[in-house]
């Protein structure tokens, strides 16, 4: 595996590129129905680095943001669409984006599932990795399992 720092990417239409400057970590697939709904994916794999360290170098501009949920937001691509990144209000400190968005997407795989219980029942993602029906118990930033309504 290649080092994990300098990891660059972008969106489908090259008007947005990022790099990482810190290695990814919390890598893992989203069930959730917001996720299938802003990929149109039955899931998305994300990986977590320190808020900041996912930096636009090119077309920061050309960024959108939604607000996804009463906790958090998404980033994508205004001109294409790709969805780029996510931040939830419990994480300050992290931002979540999409690993396949990364130039090598194969330099962080996921470890487990969360939202497994609003999984697409014709999606097998074959592995062997921790499902979680929803967060996983150990969320950073929650003190249960779940944000605030
Ligand atoms: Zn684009
Ligand atoms: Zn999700």
């Amino acid at each position: 595996m290649a080092s994990q720092l300098n990891l660059t990417g972008g969106c489908l239409c090259g008007a947005v590129r990022f790099r990482l400057e810190s290695a990814p970590f919390d890598a893992g697939w989203c069930h959730c129905r917001s996720c299938q709904l802003n990929s149109g994916s039955p899931a998305m794999a994300f990986a977590s680095v320190t808020d900041g360290d996912w930096v636009a170098e090119h077309g920061a501009d050309r960024i959108r943001t939604v607000a996804s949920s009463s906790f958090g937001h998404r980033g994508f691509c205004g001109a294409c669409g790709t969805p780029l990144y996510m931040k939830v209000d419990h994480q300050p400190e992290t931002v979540d984006f999409s690993i396949a968005t990364l130039d090598d997407p194969d330099a962080i795989a996921p470890g487990f599932h969360i939202f497994w219980g609003s999984r697409v029942a014709w999606f097998d993602p074959g592995d062997d990795w921790p499902r979680y029906e929803r967060f996983r118990p150990d969320t950073r930033g929650l003190e249960g399992t779940e944000p605030p309504a």
